[in-house]
Parts: C-alpha cells; structure tokens; sequence
C-alpha cells in the first residue's frame, strides 16, 4: 500500500476491494466492515486528542494531499475522517482548474499560500499532482498557459517532479509531514458511481459531463498517476495507495494512516516554567479571594 521510493508500480496490481487478503475474506464482509468502523470511530477520538497537543506544541503542521479519480470518493473521506476535528486548527483547500492569475504564476504559488501553519492540519483536495496530470493527459490545455518554450517536453516533467519534490522536502525540513493519498477505486465502481450520481436526483450537481470525458482516458490518467508515485514517493514523503471501491475501508484507511503519522511526532503541551507558575498561582490567589 505504501510506494517505496523509486519502486515502478502498476495501479492494477493493486487491490480496490475490502478483502486484501484470506483472512479477511474467511472473516467475511459484515464482520470487517463492522470492526473497520470501531476502527474508524477510534482513530477519529485519537485524531481529536492529537490535534489538540499538535495546536498546543505548535511546532509542526500536518498537510494531507488526496488524489483520485472522479468519484473516488475524495470529499466523502474528509467529511467523515475530520468529522471530530476543531475547525479552527484544520483547513480543507480544494483545488480546481487554475484561474487567470493562478496561470501568471509558477504552479506551486497557490498551493504555498494554503499550506497549513504551525499547529494546524490542512487537506488539500486535489493539488499540485494535478499539473502534473492533467496537462500531461491532455497537453492541448498547456497552450493557452502562457508557458516558456519546451513546455510538454520530458525535460518539462522533469523539472515539475523535482519541483514538487523539493517543494515537499522543504515543507518536511521545516516541521511539515506530508500525508499522500491515493484513493485507488476501479473503472466498474466508477462507473457505478457515475450511473448513481445520473439517476439519483440529490446527485446531479455531482456530475459533470467532464467527468466522462475523462474517463474515456482512464488508461492514460494512470499511466500519469503510476509516473508520480515513482517519481515523488521518498522516505519523507510517501504515497499510500488506498483501495477505495469500498468507502468505509478508505476512510478507515486513512485515519489511521494519519493518525499513525500524527503519533510519530514528540509532540508535548508547552512546559510551564517555574516563573509561569508563580503567575498562575498569583491569578488564582486573586480570583478566589474576590
Ligand atoms: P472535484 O471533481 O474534485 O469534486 P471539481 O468538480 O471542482 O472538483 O473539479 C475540479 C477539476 O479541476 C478537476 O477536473 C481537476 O482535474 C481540475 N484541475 C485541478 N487542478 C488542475 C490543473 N492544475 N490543471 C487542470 N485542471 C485541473
């Protein structure tokens, strides 16, 4: 699940379902879906306490990145994922067709302002992997980029992995961990969801006719996909390749990959000095005798 550095993968060596192996699978579905959820339910308290000490430290930030293809369930797992978290200390960035003035500036420059401060948790829904997918899926976009000559040529790749790569080791160098998800669903359950999301009337604003023109590149758009793990999962920085044809195994998945991450840190409430004390001792010696 985890994309050692410089390892080539094929996304379709890897599992979408819920059973990824026979013990699972002897368990039977009811039993893991049921246990995926106390899983789920206990790593969102813990989400909850970590959050709390990762605000009150206040040295490091958490940035979590979720890829996918349409329909891969992206909002759906940060709903239920951050559903315990205190809003004030976690901010979701969604990322959609760059606008003019994202355009005039280099394709890092709106994902820098986003990323999230000391303390804090932020999620970005889509990112800046997507400049180095849909671009080079469909290169016809890139001409009304104003780009520098060479655009679209492997040199041009190049230098955007290595930026992303750089641009991520230096949020790491500088107490940031980065948390990469790819939430792997298959093209059968895409298109389910698709049909769902048709004939269901709550989820027409879901649907977009984009989202099957894309499909029609499915093959292309996991090609690019299985480039950007190879190219930027590092020690530091890791993709984890989610199985998603199941929401509630992703969401589980996910928050214990999180929480996991956030339980690595030595993270620990500011200490009172003793000068702090007296203070404090002082402040309530005053309230009481009111
Ligand atoms: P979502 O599909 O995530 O729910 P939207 O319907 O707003 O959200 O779609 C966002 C669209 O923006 C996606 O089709 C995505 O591929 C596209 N997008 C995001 N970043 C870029 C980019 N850098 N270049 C081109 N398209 C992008």
């Amino acid at each position: 699940m985890i994309v050692k550095p410089g390892m080539k993968v094929k996304i379709s060596d890897f599992y979408t379902g819920w059973a990824h192996n026979d013990e699972l699978k002897e368990a039977g579905k009811d039993v893991v879906k049921q246990r995926a959820g106390e899983i789920l339910e206990e790593n969102r308290t813990a989400l909850t306490t970590a959050q709390e000490l990762l605000w009150a430290d206040n040295r490091y930030s958490i940035l979590i990145i979720l890829q996918g293809m349409d329909t891969a369930g992206k909002d759906g797992t940060i709903r239920h994922v951050m559903s315990g978290v205190n809003p004030q200390g976690c901010r979701v960035t969604s990322f959609g067709v760059p606008n003019r003035q994202e355009l005039d500036h280099t394709f890092l420059w709106r994902f820098w302002r986003a990323t999230p401060g000391r303390g804090e948790i932020g999620i970005f829904n889509r990112s800046y992997y997507e400049d180095v997918l849909v671009p080079k899926v469909h290169p016809i976009i890139m001409e009304d980029q104003q780009l520098p000559p060479g655009s679209g040529s492997n040199a041009f790749w190049e230098a955007r992995y290595k930026d992303i790569r750089a641009f991520e080791e230096h949020l790491v160098a500088n107490g940031t961990i980065v948390l990469k998800f790819f939430l792997n669903i298959s093209k059968e359950e895409q298109k389910k969801r698709l049909i769902s999301r048709l004939k269901t009337e709550e989820k027409h604003w879901k649907f977009s006719l984009s989202d099957l023109t894309d499909r029609q590149f499915w093959d292309h758009y996991q090609r690019a996909y299985e480039e950007v793990f190879y190219q930027t999962s590092t020690d530091s920085s890791p993709w984890y390749i989610i199985p998603a044809d199941y929401k509630w195994v992703a969401r589980t998945l996910v928050a214990d990959l999180i929480v996991r991450g956030i339980k690595k840190l030595d993270l620990r409430y500011p200490e009172t000095t003793d000068e702090r004390k007296k203070e404090l001792e002082i402040a309530l010696y005053e309230l009481q005798k009111e």
